[in-house]
């Protein structure tokens, strides 16, 4: 399978979309290869805005920048599309009842390159605030900027159980938003977690129909106590005490293995899918370096312009938290760029000074 995910026997050699060229290079090499997507556009070193990030909100929010009149550039470490490229089926963009990640990500990309300058395999390394604008640094060259759009996104945190990574897509899910529906009557589901996260996802699968168990490491879950209720009161079964080491299955999950943390004793289960809701690491290291205000969590605070603590620099999509989905990506995306637009235009702060 080349889309969404590659592999050579076990090893991850192509995450999502790739030309057919670096396909090939890749399983040459029997490891993902990273490419410059190419583009008809001249490169500059000095825009309005550089984006971070090549997802979803970086993507609307160089469409909206260029069609504001702004020069704009988005660098993408690794895949154009973000998380989608990866995501085998969404069903909840509007407009799409059912379209494959890959489509939905090349769509969304070709018209944002009819405006924008895209550069794949581009890793932005630092940010510096200078007298007048910004310096980004990747690895392949330096730039300036007016202004900043973050839009790294956040990843999801993973078990690191044998099976894990290879069944990805394919019964193992980290969104139940995204994937519940496809195990909803009567499948065997297992989610994995304690917190707010794992029993809301537990709660949503029960009511699509799914048959859910919770398996939690410790002996008592640490999520909000009206969530527990609700937990209990639907009698979901709760596997505590342990631990998720295996999860196989030939093309799809078919059963994990888990381990009692306390007796050591291990015992197989069977499944149909396996939602691993134990918590997302935001992509936060240039919102760190510029020394932005984050959340408890890591995510970058913003206003409801989509305005960090430092002024013309804004973020977008799931590095800000909140809801992680396509819809709310875009619609900050083009948010962060209309608010971009304006503070270049009309300094928000100057006039606050009175200048
Ligand atoms: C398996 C899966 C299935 C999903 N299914 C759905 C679904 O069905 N419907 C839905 O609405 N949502 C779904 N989501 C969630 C959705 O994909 C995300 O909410 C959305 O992609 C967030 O967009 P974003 O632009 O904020 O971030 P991302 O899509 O994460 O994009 C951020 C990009 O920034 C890049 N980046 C990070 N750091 C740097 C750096 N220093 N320099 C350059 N580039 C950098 C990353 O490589 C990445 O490509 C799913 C997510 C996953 C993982």
């Amino acid at each position: 399978m080349a889309v969404p995910k590659a592999f050579a026997g076990e090893k991850l050699i192509a995450p999502g979309l790739q030309p057919e060229e670096v396909f090939i290079e890749s399983l040459i090499e029997e490891r993902p290869v990273e490419y410059v997507m190419p583009s008809g556009r001249e490169e500059l070193k000095d825009y309005d805005v550089v984006i971070l990030g090549g997802g979803p909100a970086g993507l609307t929010a160089a469409m909206y920048l260029e069609r504001s009149g702004l020069k704009s550039i988005i660098f993408e470490k690794a895949n154009v599309g973000g998380q989608i490229s990866i995501t085998p089926v969404v069903e909840n963009y509007p407009g799409f009842a059912s379209i494959a990640g890959k489509t939905l990500v090349d769509l969304m990309a070709k018209q944002t390159m009819d405006y924008a300058l895209v550069l794949q395999g581009y890793d932005v390394k630092d940010v510096r605030k200078k007298d007048k604008g910004f310096e980004v640094t990747t690895g392949r060259g330096i730039y300036n900027a007016k202004a900043i759009i973050i839009a790294t996104g956040a990843g999801n945190k993973n078990l690191n159980a044998k099976g894990e990574e290879k069944l990805a897509g394919r019964g193992v899910s980290y969104c139940a938003t995204c994937d519940g529906y496809l195990f909803k009557d009567g499948k065997n589901v297992i989610v994995v977690g304690g917190g707010n996260s794992a029993l809301t996802d537990a709660l949503y699968l029960d009511s699509l129909g799914a048959h859910v168990t919770i398996v939690h490491r410790r002996d008592a879950f640490r999520a909000e106590e009206r969530l527990q209720q609700a937990v209990f009161q639907r009698n979901i079964p709760v596997l505590w005490d342990s631990v998720i080491k295996e999860i196989s299955g030939d093309r799809i999950v078919e059963k994990v293995k888990l381990e009692d943390v306390k007796t050591g004793q291990a015992k197989d289960v069977k499944a149909d899918a396996v939602f691993i809701a134990i918590g997302y690491e935001p992509y936060n290291n240039i919102a760190k370096k510029l020394g932005l205000e984050l959340d408890e969590e890591g995510y970058i605070k913003v206003d409801d312009k989509m305005r960090s603590s430092m002024s013309l620099v804004y973020a977008a999509g799931d590095i800000t938290g909140g809801i992680k989905q396509i819809v709310t990506a875009v619609s900050q995306g083009a948010v962060a760029a209309l608010t971009a637009f304006e503070d270049i235009a009309n300094p928000y702060w100057k006039k606050a000074e009175g200048g």
